[in-house]
């Protein structure tokens, strides 16, 4: 199910990181475009329409400041800077052309995920035009990682939140077992659908008004899980 993995434009012209990028951001189960040039980057970004684009500033034929200029004239696709520019004005300049986030080279891939995430989360409240999810008495705040139902707090553990995040995105879609194990746990947790099981579980037992008929966490039976909204 190649299409549920959310997909990274990476405009870089430098090859060594273009390289290191495709294996590390590809085993944390994303798919990279890439683009060696800022023209080849704004072309790419209309294309394949990505759910993140990651921009460097110093590219051999434009700016990539020009670069991000161009996609935020159209779209409010989340885009992170990658640049070796460390002074304040170039990360000023950056966002006020429209970039979401700035890493600095060198950078580390840990960190460079963790923003990825965080961009994702945000693209859903974009998508959505709304803060939260609201589900039938429960509202899920992605961004404070705040859960109220019935007027008092829920707590969800960070795998709990992790898991109604990835369903999020792909909310009214049925995601694979496969997907969510991959996104939630990593990709050495492919096959451990038992975990799934548990923590839908304990999901419905938080959320759901009836867990036993859930109608938020729906079981695609064989297949994944879905998340429906209130409507
Ligand atoms: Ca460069």
């Amino acid at each position: 199910m190649a299409e549920l993995r959310p997909t990274i434009l990476l405009v870089e012209d430098e090859p060594e990181i273009r390289r290191f990028l495709r294996t590390s951001l590809g085993s944390e189960g994303f798919r990279v475009v890439e683009s060696a040039t800022g023209r080849r980057g704004s072309i790419d970004a209309a294309t394949h329409k990505p759910d993140v684009a990651i921009v460097d500033l110093g590219l051999p034929d434009m700016d990539g400041i020009a670069v991000i200029s161009n996609i935020r004239s159209w779209s409010p696709m989340p885009i992170i800077v990658l640049s070796a520019r460390v002074l304040e004005r170039g990360k000023i300049e950056a966002f006020e052309a429209g970039a979401d986030d700035y890493v600095t080279k060198p950078f580390g891939i840990g960190e460079l995920v963790a923003r990825i995430r965080v961009a994702l989360r945000h693209a859903v409240r974009l998508r959505n035009g709304e803060r939260v999810l609201l589900l039938d008495d429960a509202s899920i705040d992605l961004e404070k990682r705040r859960v109220l139902r019935g007027g008092a707090e829920i707590r969800l553990t960070p795998i709990e939140f992790r898991l109604v995040a990835v369903l999020a995105r792909h909310a009214g879609r049925v995601v694979t077992h496969r997907q969510l194990l991959r996104e939630v746990w990593g990709p050495t947790h492919e096959n451990d659908t038992h975990y799934l099981r548990i923590y839908v579980k304990q999901l419905r037992d938080k959320l759901e008004s009836d867990p036993a008929n859930p109608r938020h966490f729906v079981t695609e039976l064989g297949v994944g899980y879905r998340l429906e909204l209130a409507e």
